[in-house]
């Protein structure tokens, strides 16, 4: 028997019409990438984005098609967002980040018409554009560069407020994000308008970010990781005021925001909130206003934790998520107790919503001792069940995701990642892949065998090591090995220090044995040979 209650599509464009509808006054704030700090409501949000729709639609975007973004945290991308999921296409946030070889292949594979991008992209997108399918670039500015594409103002300008948004099933896909592949081509995640909205209830859970209409968030964390982490949908779902930073990221920058409109909560990767708190202790600076910030993505170093609440009274949640599960998986908050000072460092538990577990190598559960660690799998709402476009299976027998993590749960349900089972670096936020390095090291004549590794580092989390085992009888410099790597990687994926060894070891199977590699460079202190720039 069905229960009678309405059948309600849990869509996303529902998120941004009830901000319109009961919290139409309350503000959107962008650095905007001109300069000056622009205001709009929720109320004009909703107008310009439907406007976009309408543009859009004009241009002959349509249900399934997929519309991309390039961009940095602005009001503009919020409309993009909801402008493009609103009519049932599908907003594929690019990452700005990457080089101009992944942006085609992932434009390509993903079939982009259109292109919503920051003027700041130009560049490269003149380098990707030829080589791809794309029809028409929006620029998500006041005006167009010098390049081919229109301007945002322009596209809609004409254009009604009046456009239907939803009225398709929930399952219909919103949003798509690549991510990282350890082997092999980044793979796109395609989120769903149901996986959305879950997501965004599991996000305001109060063990969660707890987030209200008396809320001011400056959501840092870019909307080209993983949905942003549902703030551009979880804001407006509570009416909170959103604070947008543009490209502007350094601590003064954040400071002057965080002040200037009273935020009260924040999200970000350890990167950005590392330098934040030198910028506090180094300059005085107080943020009486802040409150709370969710810090994940990265390990979040003990020191991060203590320091924010020991010298400036503000109280940081640790978080593990990430691509495939929207991003949310578990957030650290102590119970009522303060919780046992083990745990207090340690990622956290899973709201509802997601389920997690730990298996051994033979996918058989393994006890909530806090000892043994296994691999972290998850299953729930807003969990990927398969790659966009991709036929190979992703789940186990009992539908569970493995995440790549390696990771020990306590008695108390407490997660801590203890290890990683992929082989990428993660630095500042944004993945490295060893893999495709060792691919172009290997290729130099004088090399036999490389491997790269992260290590520690104090401001990027981890940087990567290269290690070169030479033919016999052979000898180059650390330079020789990086000028293979030049314009062939983003400049910020240069290994840090290049090591010369005798030996590699290698696995039973005649591969690179990484956990042997990493444990022979366990406690070494990183040189940089090179610049590390972002
Ligand atoms: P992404 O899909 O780019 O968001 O990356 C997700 C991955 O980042 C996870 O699978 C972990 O390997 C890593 N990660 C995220 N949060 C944490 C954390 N708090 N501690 C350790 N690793 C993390």
């Amino acid at each position: 028997m069905h229960g009678l209650m309405q059948d309600w599509p849990l869509t996303v464009d529902r998120i941004l019409d009830h901000a319109r509808d009961w919290h139409g006054g309350r503000q959107v704030v962008t650095r905007s990438l001109e300069g000056p700090i622009v205001r709009q409501t929720y109320d004009e949000t909703a107008s310009r984005a439907r406007r976009l729709s309408n543009a859009l639609l004009a241009h002959g975007i349509g249900p399934g098609d997929r519309v991309a973004t390039l961009g940095f945290n602005t009001a503009r991308h919020m409309e993009a967002w909801y402008g493009t999921m609103g009519i049932g296409a599908v907003c594929h946030t690019l990452n700005p980040r990457l080089h101009p070889d992944q942006l085609a292949y992932i434009i390509g594979h993903a079939g982009d018409r259109l292109i919503l991008a920051d003027p700041v992209a130009a560049p490269l997108l003149a380098a990707v554009l030829p080589r791809t399918q794309v029809e028409q670039v929006v620029w998500m500015a006041d005006a167009a560069p010098d390049a081919p594409g229109i301007a945002f103002e322009d596209f809609i300008a004409g254009q009604s407020d009046a456009c239907a948004w939803g009225g398709f099933d929930e399952r219909t896909a919103a949003g798509l994000c690549y991510t990282s592949g350890t082997t092999g081509e980044p793979k796109g995640v395609l989120y769903s308008h149901r996986s959305n909205v879950l997501h965004t209830l599991m996000v305001l859970q109060a063990d969660v970010m707890d987030l209200s209409a008396r809320d001011v968030v400056l959501a840092v964390v870019p909307m080209f990781h993983a949905n942003g982490w549902g703030l551009p949908f979880s804001c407006p779902a509570v009416g909170a005021k959103l604070v947008l930073p543009g490209v502007k990221m350094d601590p003064a920058s954040l400071c002057e925001l965080i002040n200037g409109e009273g935020v009260t909560f924040s999200a970000a990767v350890p990167t950005i909130w590392g330098a934040l708190l030198q910028h506090l202790d180094a300059t005085g600076t107080k943020l009486p206003t802040l409150k709370r910030v969710v810090i994940g993505g990265a390990l979040c170093p003990p020191a991060l934790i203590d320091g924010f609440r020991d010298r400036h009274g503000i109280e940081v949640r640790h978080g593990w998520g990430m691509t495939e599960t929207s991003p949310l998986g578990v957030v650290n908050t102590p119970d009522a107790d303060g919780g046992a000072p083990a745990q207090r460092y340690k990622q956290g538990r899973p709201p509802f919503g997601i389920e997690l577990r730990v298996t051994d190598e033979d996918d058989r559960p393994l006890p909530h001792d806090g000892r043994t660690p296994g691999k972290l799998k998850a299953r729930g709402a807003a969990v990927s069940e398969a790659y966009y476009g991709l036929e190979e299976p992703i789940l186990d027998a009992d539908g569970f995701f493995d995440t790549g993590d390696i990771a020990a749960i306590d008695p108390a349900g407490f997660v801590q990642i203890t290890d990683r089972a992929k082989d990428l670096i993660k630095s500042g936020g944004e993945w490295i892949s060893s893999v495709e390095i060792e691919g172009l090291v290997a290729a130099h004549p004088k090399v036999e065998l490389a491997a790269v590794i992260g290590l520690p580092h104090p401001r990027w989390d981890e940087r990567p090591l290269l290690a070169v085992k030479l033919r016999p009888g052979e000898a180059a410099s650390p330079e020789d090995m990086l000028a293979v790597l030049e314009g062939r990687i983003a400049r910020w994926w240069t290994p840090d220090e290049v090591v010369f060894v005798d030996d590699i070891p290698l696995g039973p199977t005649g591969k690179v044995d990484k956990k042997l590699v990493r444990a022979r460079f366990e406690g070494h202190k990183l040189s940089s040979i090179t610049e590390t720039t972002r």
